[in-house]
C-alpha cells in the first residue's frame, strides 16, 4: 500500500463573507502552524479569496476556490477564469460539487471542460462525485460513481490523473438542506465509505493502472470531530472535504488533530 500526505480541505461554500473569512483564517494559521503529516486547504467564496490568500500566506494552509469557468476568458458574464485564481495562489479548486451538479444542474460534460481547463492552467481539481439517497436504494450506487468518473474525466491522460484528487461525497450525507430538504442527514458509516472508496480506487486502476492507486481519495459528507479519525484510519480514505464543520475553527482543527 502506497502511504499518502492526509489532505483534509474546508469548503466553506456562500457561508461566510469576506469579513468572517478573514477572521477564520486567521485563527486557522494560528492554530495550525506545526503540521507535518497533514495538507490542508481552504475554499473561501471568490469575493474572500485575495484577503484569505494574503493571511495563509506563509502558513501550511493552500488555497481552493469553489469552482471556475470551463472558459479562460472572453464576454463570459460572471465567470471566474483559472487564470485569476493562479494569480491569486489557488492550488485547487474544486469541480463537481453535489450542490453545483444537482442544484445549479452542472451536467458530466461541463465538469469535464472544467477539468481540462484547470489543468491546463496549473490548478489541481478536487473532483467530487457520489449519489442520492433514492441511487442509493435502487441499487444504482456504484453506476452512478462509474459514470461521473467516466465522464468527468474524459479524456484525462495517465500524467494529468497525478495531479487530481477525487472526493467521494454521497448526497444524502452532506450537510446541506438544498441537496437534503427532509429527514435526518447522517454521515456514511466507517464501512459504506470504505466500500465506495475500494470501488473508486479499483476504477482508477483499471482506468489509469498502478497510478490509480496514488491518487488521493477524500470522503466529504458530515465528517466531524466526532466521526473523523473512524474514517480517517481506514487505508484507502486519504482524507476529508469538509463542509459544515469547517466553518468552526475549533472543530476543523479537532477533525484535522485527529489524524
Ligand atoms: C460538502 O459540502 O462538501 C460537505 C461535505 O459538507 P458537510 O461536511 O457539511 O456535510
Amino acid at each position: 500500500m502506497i502511504s499518502m500526505q492526509t489532505i483534509i480541505g474546508g469548503n466553506w461554500k456562500m457561508q461566510l463573507g469576506i469579513k468572517e473569512s478573514i477572521q477564520l483564517a486567521k485563527t486557522l494559521v494560528s492554530s495550525l502552524q506545526d503540521l507535518e503529516r497533514v495538507k490542508i486547504y481552504v475554499a473561501p467564496s471568490f469575493v474572500a479569496l485575495p484577503e484569505v490568500a494574503t493571511i495563509i500566506q506563509n502558513s501550511p494552509i493552500k488555497l481552493a476556490a469553489q469552482n471556475m469557468s470551463e472558459y479562460e476568458s472572453g464576454a463570459y458574464t460572471g465567470e471566474i477564469s483559472p487564470l485569476w485564481l493562479k494569480e491569486l495562489g489557488c492550488e485547487y479548486v474544486i469541480l463537481g460539487h453535489s450542490e453545483r451538479r444537482r442544484i445549479l444542474g452542472e451536467s458530466n460534460e461541463l465538469i469535464n471542460k472544467k477539468v481540462h481547463n484547470a489543468l491546463k492552467y496549473g490548478l489541481k481539481p478536487i473532483l467530487c462525485i457520489g449519489e442520492s439517497a433514492s441511487e442509493r436504494s435502487s441499487g444504482k450506487v456504484k453506476e452512478v460513481n462509474a459514470r461521473q468518473l467516466e465522464k468527468s474525466l474524459k479524456d484525462i491522460d495517465s500524467d494529468q490523473i497525478k495531479n487530481i484528487i477525487i472526493a467521494y461525497e454521497p448526497v444524502w450525507a452532506i450537510n446541506s438542506r438544498g441537496l437534503n430538504p427532509t429527514g435526518e442527514i447522517v454521515p456514511a458509516t466507517p464501512k459504506q465509505a470504505e466500500e465506495m472508496h475500494n470501488f473508486i480506487q479499483q476504477w482508477l486502476v483499471s482506468a489509469y493502472g498502478n497510478i490509480g492507486k496514488e491518487i488521493p481519495l477524500q470522503y466529504g459528507g458530515s465528517v466531524k470531530p466526532e466521526n473523523a479519525k473512524d474514517l480517517l484510519s481506514i487505508s484507502s480514505i486519504h482524507g476529508a472535504l469538509v463542509g459544515g464543520a469547517s466553518l468552526n475553527s475549533t472543530d476543523f482543527v479537532q477533525i484535522i488533530r485527529s489524524i
